[in-house]
C-alpha cells in the first residue's frame, strides 16, 4: 500500500527550550508517534541549528552578523541531527540529513536532484531531516525561514499534506495577545485581505519565522492543492490527530484548487523573487479568470532589478500578491514597454502561478 507523505515542519520553539537546550521529550514523543503511524512516510523539516549553536557559544541574544549566525548554525546542526539520530534510533528509525540552499533549488536541475534524493530515501524507509544550509546561504540566495523550505519540499515531492508545528494554536482572526476576543480560524480556503492583516509580524529570538512566512507557505500550498495544518507543537495530541488525518489548529485547504504542475511548483518557490510588478484591474481578471499571460499593457509599474528567466511577483493595485511568474525579459526592457499594447507578453501563462 502506498504510504501517505506528510511533511512535518518543526519550528525552533517546538524543539528548543527557552534555555537553549533540545527538548528531548518532544523528540521522543515525535518519534513515538511516527513509529505508531506506519502508514505515514514522514519528511521532517527541522529548525533549531542556530538556536542550539548559540547555546553552545553561550550567546544569549540573537546576533545580527552573518558569520556568527552561520558559525552557530554549523555548530548547532551537529547537535540537532545527532539528537534526531539518537532518539529515532530508540524506535528503530533511521534518519538522513539534507541541507538545502536556494542556490541549489534556483537551478531546476538542482531542485530535481534534491527531490529525487528525498524520494529515494522515502522508498528506503528512511526519514529525511531537512534544514536550510545556513552556513553557506547569504541573503540573496536564502530561504530565510523553514516554512518556505517546507512548502518547497512538499510541492516538489507532491506530499499529501503538511503539518506545521509551531508555538501558536493556529491562525487567529486578530492577534490573540492583544485582542482577547480573537477567534481561532479552523478552516481557511483563501488568503483574504483580512486574513493577511491578522497575521502581524513576529519571529522569536532563536527562530526566524512568524505568521507571515506561514501564510506565504499556505498561499503556495493552497495553489498546489496540498492541505496544510498549522498547530501547536507543545501538545503532542495535535500531531497524533494530524497524523490520523484529523483537522487540528487551522486547516488551510481549498477543495476547488486544481493544483500546480511540477514546473509551476518550482516557479512558485525554487528561486528567490527578484522583482515586483503592479498590474491594473483588467489584467488581474485576465490572470485570475481567463488563465491569460501577463502583458505589458496591463502593467502599471515595475520595481526591482531582474533578468530574463528570473521570478517576479505580480501585485494588484491594492497591494495584494496575486501571482508569481518567470519574466520573459529583464526589468530594463520591461520599463520601456510598460503600458504598450503591442509589446510581447511579459510572463507567459505557462510560466505563471496564480494564487
Ligand atoms: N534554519 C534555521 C535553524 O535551523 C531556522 C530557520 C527558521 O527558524 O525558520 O536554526
Amino acid at each position: 500500500m502506498e504510504k501517505i507523505r506528510v511533511v512535518i515542519k518543526i519550528g525552533t520553539s517546538s524543539i528548543i527550550s527557552d534555555d537553549g537546550k533540545i527538548k528531548r521529550k518532544f523528540l521522543s514523543n515525535l518519534a513515538h508517534e511516527l513509529s505508531e503511524h506506519t502508514n505515514v512516510s514522514p519528511i521532517i523539516v527541522s529548525s533549531g541549528a542556530i538556536g542550539l549553536g548559540l547555546e553552545r557559544l553561550k550567546i544569549k541574544k540573537r546576533p545580527s552578523d552573518m558569520p556568527t549566525l552561520q558559525a552557530a548554525a554549523a555548530i548547532g546542526q551537529v547537535d540537532l541531527i545527532n539528537a534526531y539520530k539518537d532518539v529515532f534510533a530508540d524506535y528503530e528509525m533511521l534518519v538522513a540529513q539534507l541541507l538545502i540552499t536556494r542556490a541549489t533549488t534556483a537551478d531546476r536541475s538542482g531542485y530535481l536532484h534534491a527531490r529525487d534524493t528525498i524520494n529515494r530515501l522515502l522508498s528506503l524507509n528512511i526519514i529525511p531531516v531537512i534544514n536550510e544550509n545556513d552556513t553557506v546561504a547569504v541573503e540573496e540566495i536564502k530561504f530565510g525561514d523553514n516554512d518556505t523550505l517546507a512548502a518547497l519540499v512538499a510541492t516538489s515531492i507532491n506530499a499529501d499534506y503538511v503539518i506545521i508545528l509551531s508555538d501558536v494554536d493556529g491562525l487567529y482572526s486578530a492577534d490573540p495577545n492583544t485582542f482577547k476576543d480573537a477567534k481561532l480560524l479552523k478552516r481557511v480556503k483563501k488568503l483574504t485581505k483580512e486574513i493577511e492583516k491578522s497575521a502581524g509580524g513576529a519571529g522569536s529570538v532563536r527562530g526566524s519565522g512568524g505568521m507571515i512566512t506561514k501564510l506565504s507557505c499556505a498561499r503556495v500550498l493552497l495553489a498546489a492543492n496540498i492541505p496544510m495544518l498549522l498547530c501547536n507543537g507543545a501538545n503532542i495530541q495535535n500531531l497524533r490527530d494530524a497524523l490520523n488525518g484529523q483537522a487540528v489548529g487551522t486547516a488551510f485547504f481549498d477543495d476547488a484548487s486544481s493544483g500546480l504542475t511540477a514546473k509551476k511548483s518550482w516557479i512558485a518557490l525554487g528561486a528567490k523573487v527578484k522583482g515586483k510588478v503592479v498590474c491594473d484591474d483588467g489584467a488581474v481578471v485576465a490572470l485570475q479568470k481567463k488563465g491569460s499571460s501577463l502583458l505589458p499593457v496591463g502593467i502599471l509599474s515595475s520595481s526591482g532589478s531582474f533578468k530574463e528567466g528570473e521570478p517576479v511577483d505580480v501585485y494588484d493595485k491594492y497591494e495584494r500578491l496575486i501571482a508569481r511568474g518567470i519574466a520573459s525579459y529583464s526589468s530594463k526592457i520591461l520599463e520601456d514597454n510598460i503600458g504598450l499594447r503591442e509589446a510581447q507578453e511579459f510572463i507567459h501563462r505557462d510560466n505563471l502561478v496564480v494564487f
